[in-house]
């Protein structure tokens, strides 16, 4: 099915243009990013904008600056596609988290085109980058008609598909702080298929001392509703410990008891709290493992 009849279609050059299209078009425009969401609500015409604004050729959506020296933040901006992400070699070194789940994401097709900003500006249930950029503490950068501001991943998400974004702002970067030393990550989703979309994906972020005792811990679940959610009780029960196998497993069973789960056409409640569980455990190990190496993917 073609796309339904557009009024207009902008492909700016500057952040500033697009910001300009959102105010005079206000609540009319449909954004384009990577299209792997956008175009087929489009085609099959459960979205009709009577204007496109495709980020495709801003330049400065594009950038990414990564600390030389292990300090320092990490920023992506939005139209960092997931292939570029693979790519990065300090994020497969120290974002470990959110290497795991750009690997998986998808097929080859859309890890080409699909960008980081469209994953969470659009943010899907069945998504990857949300739970990791809650568990690596990401701040996102959001471009208004007055400026910037920044707000938390933990924030950002209100809801399915809602966010605290304001139609005529953009998600212009995402900023993910360095790891500290002795600090691992890892991302681990349950997909019906090999790539597919998540059912359930936990992300894990530990941080040891010098005798390896967990002195930091983050834990987040998605897949579930109405967003991503960490897991207080499982980081509550690391923290403080030398994270043998009685530990994970503890931690785990706590994520899987305090996260609500859903029913849906992909699982039930129950079976989504077991995957918990099971994928839980294999996360915190995989952010143990790394915590215990020195972050190495
Ligand atoms: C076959 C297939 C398999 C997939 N598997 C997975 C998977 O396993 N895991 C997963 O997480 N995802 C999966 N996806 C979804 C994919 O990751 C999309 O790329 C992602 O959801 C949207 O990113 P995009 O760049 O394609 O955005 P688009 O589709 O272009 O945009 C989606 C929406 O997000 C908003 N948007 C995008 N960018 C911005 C911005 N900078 N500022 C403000 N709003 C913005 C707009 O409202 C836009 O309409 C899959 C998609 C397909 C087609």
């Amino acid at each position: 099915v073609p796309l339904a009849p557009l009024r207009a279609y902008h492909a700016p050059t500057t952040l500033r243009e697009c910001l300009d299209v959102l105010r005079a078009e206000s609540g009319r425009v449909l954004v384009l990013a990577g299209g792997q969401s956008a175009l087929p609500l489009l085609k099959s015409r459960q979205l009709r904008p009577e204007v496109l604004l495709d980020l495709a050729g801003v330049e400065e959506l594009r950038g990414v600056s990564t600390p030389a020296d292990g300090e320092g933040l990490l920023e992506l901006g939005s139209m960092m596609r997931y292939r570029e992400i693979l790519e990065a070699a300090p994020i497969g070194a120290s974002w470990t988290a959110l290497w795991d789940a750009a690997t998986t994401l998808g097929d080859v097709q859309v890890r080409n085109r699909g960008t980081i900003g469209g994953n969470v500006a659009f943010a899907d249930v069945a998504a990857d980058i949300p739970p990791v950029a809650v568990c690596l503490s990401a701040e996102l950068v959001v471009a208004g008609q007055d400026g910037e501001r920044t707000v938390s991943a933990e924030e950002f998400f209100s809801g399915p598909r809602q966010t605290t974004l304001r139609p005529d702002e953009l998600l212009a970067a995402l900023r993910f702080p360095a790891p500290g030393a002795r600090s691992g990550s890892g991302y681990i989703k349950y997909g019906i298929t090999a790539n597919g979309r998540p059912v359930i994906g936990v992300a894990a972020s530990i941080s040891l001392d010098e005798d390896g005792g967990c002195v930091d811990a983050r834990v987040a679940v998605g897949g579930v509703l109405p967003a991503p959610r960490r897991a207080r009780n499982a980081e509550q029960a690391l923290i403080g410990t030398r994270l043998d196998v009685d530990v994970l497993a503890a931690a785990a069973r706590a994520a899987a008891d305090e996260v609500p789960t859903q029913d849906d056409l992909r699982a039930s409640a129950a079976y989504r709290r077991q995957l918990i569980k099971v994928y839980g455990e294999r996360a915190l190990q995989r952010a143990a493992e790394r915590a215990r190496k020195g972050q190495v993917a």
